[in-house]
């Protein structure tokens, strides 16, 4: 599920089942999903992984969500990362026209939170518990 790099028009996702690392074009990403009828505005399918199928989804925050309540964590700077996504998306024209109303106003990562949280680019390392799984 996680999001390891978000470039200008396209990221690079982790399989959280096979572990393995994919390029995904923001062409093979909208927001907005579409169950049967249902149309879930505030979230993301990621596309079906190339190696075991698997099927993942991520989903921005809400506007009236509380902050982060560990800043700089992984948690905090992995929803940063989807919000941000959500926003470029969005300027790409790539969302659901059924959910264009209920998107609202995304949230692009500010200045400020790039600096602070994304020194060195928009990625996130390895959390340390997997650094030693041998998988
Ligand atoms: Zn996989």
């Amino acid at each position: 599920m996680p999001i390891r790099e978000l470039h200008t028009d396209s990221l690079q996702q982790q399989c959280a089942s096979c572990r393995g690392l994919h390029t995904i074009s923001f062409d093979a990403l909208t927001v907005g999903i579409k169950n049967n009828r249902q149309v879930h505005a505030h979230g993301i399918a990621m596309p079906p992984c190339a190696h075991c199928g698997a099927r993942e989804f991520v989903f921005p925050s809400k506007p009236d969500i509380s902050p982060h309540p560990v800043l700089g964590s992984y948690g905090h700077r992995h929803r940063l990362l989807v919000d941000e996504l959500q926003a470029l998306l969005v300027r790409h024209g790539r969302f659901l026209q059924e959910a264009a109303a209920d998107i609202g106003s995304s949230r692009p990562l500010s200045r400020r939170d790039r600096k602070r949280w994304f020194p060195n680019g928009l990625r996130l390392p390895v959390p340390s518990t997997e650094k030693d799984d041998p998988r």
